[in-house]
C-alpha cells in the first residue's frame, strides 16, 4: 500500500498549517523520526515565476517556513533550491515571500545550476536525465509542490514539480525533443522523478490554482494539503479530490505503466481526513483534453489540428519577449514591433503561455493551417 496523508484547511495560519504538516510527516513519511541533528535537507518549492504568494504561482511562504520550523527542530540544515522557467531564482523567491523566510532561517536559496547525467530507470526508455548537481548534494530532499492547473498536462502537482531539476534551458530541450507527445512526456516526468532521491512529496493544495494554470491561472481556495513518499500516488490522490479519474492524468498514467506508482485506488492507504463524498469544485484549464481514446497513428495526426495553437492578444502584450525566449523550437519572432508565431513550428509545449507576465496567450484550435 502507498500511504498518502490528507489534511482539510483554508488558511496559511503558521502554527495550524505546522501542526498539519507534522501530522503528515508522522503519518506517511518512515524517515521522519529518524532525522538526526545536522542532516542537510533540501527543500524544492514551485518556484516557476516571480508572482506574489497570493497568485498561487509559487509554493506558499507559510509551506516553507513550517516545514523549515519543523526540520529545524530536529536539528537539521536546511536549504531552498529550484531552476525557474526563465528568472533568477533570487527574483523568484522575493516576490515570492520565499526569500524573507530563507533569510530568517538562514536557509541557502539555491539555484538549480551546473548539469550533472544520472541513470534513468532499469525499467524505462529514457537512458540519462541531466539534473543539477545540487539536487544529490543533500542527505534528504522533501518536494514542496504547488497544486495547479497545467495546459499541457492537466495538473502540475508533485511529479511535474520534480522537472524544475533540470536547470534552466535544459527544460527546452526536453520539449523540443519530445515534441506534441504528452504521454512520452509524461512518460520523461515520471522516469525523471523515480530516480531523484527525494525522501518526501508535500502538495500546497490550501490556495490551488485553476483555470489556465501553471503561470496565469485563477486563485482558489482548494483547503487542502497532503504529502506522501510516492509522487505518483500524492498526485492520484488529488486528482480524486477534483472528480478525475487517474487515467485522466497523464503522470499518472505514466506512473502506473511502469510501475512508479499505484494502479489503483485501492492500493492507496488515505490517513489523517477522509477524502470528501464528492468532488471538490475545480476549473481544469480549457484545451486539456490530449488523448480522445483513438489509435496512435490517428491520434497523432488529429492532435496536429485538435490541439489548440497559442495566439496572442495584441492588446495585452508588452512585447517583453519572454514567450520568444523560452520558445524551444524558436517558432516565435518579433515582426513590425509585435510577436508573431510560426505555427508549422510550433510543438504545441504551451512554454509560452506558462511564462507570459501579462497573461497575453491564449490557445485557439484550428482546422486549417
Ligand atoms: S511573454 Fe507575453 S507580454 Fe511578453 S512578448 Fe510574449 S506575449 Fe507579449
Ligand atoms: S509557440 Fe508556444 S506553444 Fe508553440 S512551441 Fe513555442 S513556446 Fe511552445
Amino acid at each position: 500500500m502507498y500511504p498518502v496523508s490528507l489534511r482539510f484547511q483554508r488558511t496559511y495560519s503558521l502554527n495550524d498549517t505546522k501542526e498539519k504538516i507534522e501530522g503528515i510527516f508522522q503519518e506517511s513519511w518512515a524517515g521522519y523520526h529518524a532525522l538526526r541533528r545536522g542532516d542537510s535537507i533540501l527543500l524544492k518549492p514551485n518556484c516557476l515565476s516571480a508572482k506574489p504568494p497570493e497568485a498561487a504561482v509559487t509554493t506558499h511562504p507559510t509551506i516553507l517556513e513550517a516545514t523549515i520550523q519543523l526540520l529545524l527542530d530536529h536539528g537539521c540544515r536546511v536549504a531552498i533550491g529550484d531552476s525557474p522557467a526563465l528568472q533568477k531564482l533570487q527574483n523568484v523567491a522575493k516576490k515570492a515571500g520565499i526569500m524573507p523566510v530563507a533569510e530568517h532561517y538562514s536557509a541557502r536559496l539555491q539555484s538549480f545550476n551546473d548539469p550533472v547525467e544520472i541513470k534513468g530507470p532499469e525499467n524505462g526508455i529514457f537512458r540519462t536525465f541531466e539534473i543539477s548537481r545540487h539536487c544529490l548534494e543533500y542527505d534528504h530532499f522533501i518536494n514542496l509542490a504547488k497544486f495547479k492547473t497545467h495546459t499541457m498536462m492537466v495538473l502540475t502537482l508533485c511529479v511535474k514539480n520534480l522537472f524544475g531539476c533540470v536547470p534552466g534551458k535544459k527544460k527546452a530541450a526536453w520539449h523540443l525533443s519530445i515534441g506534441e507527445d504528452r504521454g512520452l512526456f509524461a512518460r520523461m516526468l515520471v522516469e525523471l522523478a523515480s530516480v531523484l532521491p527525494v525522501d518526501f512529496h508535500l502538495l500546497d493544495g490550501i490556495v490551488a490554482m485553476e483555470g489556465n494554470g501553471p503561470g496565469n491561472g485563477t486563485p482558489t481556495t482548494l483547503g487542502v494539503l497532503m504529502g506522501g513518499e510516492n509522487a505518483a500516488a500524492v498526485d492520484m490522490i488529488a486528482a480524486r479530490l477534483i472528480g478525475m479519474k487517474p487515467s485522466d492524468l497523464p503522470t499518472c498514467r505514466a506512473a502506473s505503466k511502469i510501475g512508479a506508482g499505484p494502479t489503483h485506488w485501492e492500493e492507496i492507504a488515505v490517513l489523517g481526513d477522509p477524502l470528501p463524498s464528492s468532488p471538490l469544485p475545480f476549473k481544469l484549464p480549457s484545451p486539456t483534453r490530449t488523448d480522445w481514446g483513438l489509435p496512435g497513428i490517428l491520434k497523432a495526426t488529429l492532435s496536429r489540428f485538435l490541439l489548440p495553437f497559442p495566439h496572442v492578444e495584441k492588446n495585452q502584450c508588452k512585447v517583453c519577449l519572454q514567450c520568444q525566449e523560452v520558445c524551444p523550437p524558436g517558432a516565435i519572432s518579433l515582426k513590425n514591433g509585435e510577436i508573431s508565431i510560426a505555427t508549422a513550428k510550433c510543438i504545441r509545449c504551451y512554454c509560452c503561455q506558462e511564462v507570459c507576465p501579462e497573461d497575453a496567450i491564449s490557445f485557439k484550435r484550428r482546422l486549417i493551417r
